[in-house]
C-alpha cells in the first residue's frame, strides 16, 4: 500500500474493537449494559446512567449532519492540497455522535441535518476510517 501522507490515529486499548471492526468495513460503537445508549469514542462511564457495563455493537452507517468546521488553514501538510475542507460531527441514527470527514461534498455546499451514509478509507495495512458521504 502507498505510504499515507497524513497522521494515522494511534490504536488504543480502547478503541481497538472500532478499529477492528473498520477494517473489515463495519462500524461499531459502544452501547450501554446498564440503559442501551449509544455512544462514542469509548469511555468507562454511562453519561446517561452511570454504568460502567457496556458493549461494542454495529449500527446502521447512517445519520446526519449535526455540525462541522471548515478548515482553511494548512496545519498539517499532507492536507495542503485539500483546503477549504470540512470536518463534521455526525450524529448517527442510534444516536452517538462521531467526528469525521465528509466526502463528496463541497463544504459550501454542506448543511446541518443532510443526511449521510458511512464510507470507508483503507489508510494503511493497519488503519481504516471510517468517513461519510451523503446518503
Ligand atoms: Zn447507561
Amino acid at each position: 500500500m502507498a505510504e499515507y501522507g497524513k497522521p494515522v490515529p494511534a490504536i488504543t486499548p480502547e478503541m481497538r474493537p472500532f478499529f477492528a471492526a473498520a477494517k473489515r468495513h463495519q462500524l461499531v460503537v459502544q452501547r450501554c449494559c446498564g440503559c442501551g445508549t449509544h455512544r462514542f469514542p469509548a469511555r468507562e462511564l454511562c453519561s446517561n446512567c452511570w454504568s460502567r457495563e457496556a458493549e461494542w455493537v454495529a449500527v446502521s452507517g447512517t445519520g446526519e449532519i449535526f455540525s462541522f468546521n471548515v478548515m482553511h488553514q494548512v496545519y498539517h501538510p499532507g492536507f495542503a492540497a485539500e483546503v477549504p475542507y470540512a470536518v463534521v460531527a455526525v450524529k448517527l441514527k442510534e444516536g452517538a455522535k462521531m467526528t469525521s470527514s465528509l466526502v463528496g461534498v463541497k463544504p459550501h455546499d454542506i448543511r446541518i441535518g443532510m443526511p449521510v451514509r458511512v464510507v470507508f478509507e483503507d489508510l494503511t495495512d493497519e488503519v481504516t476510517l471510517p468517513k461519510f458521504a451523503p446518503a
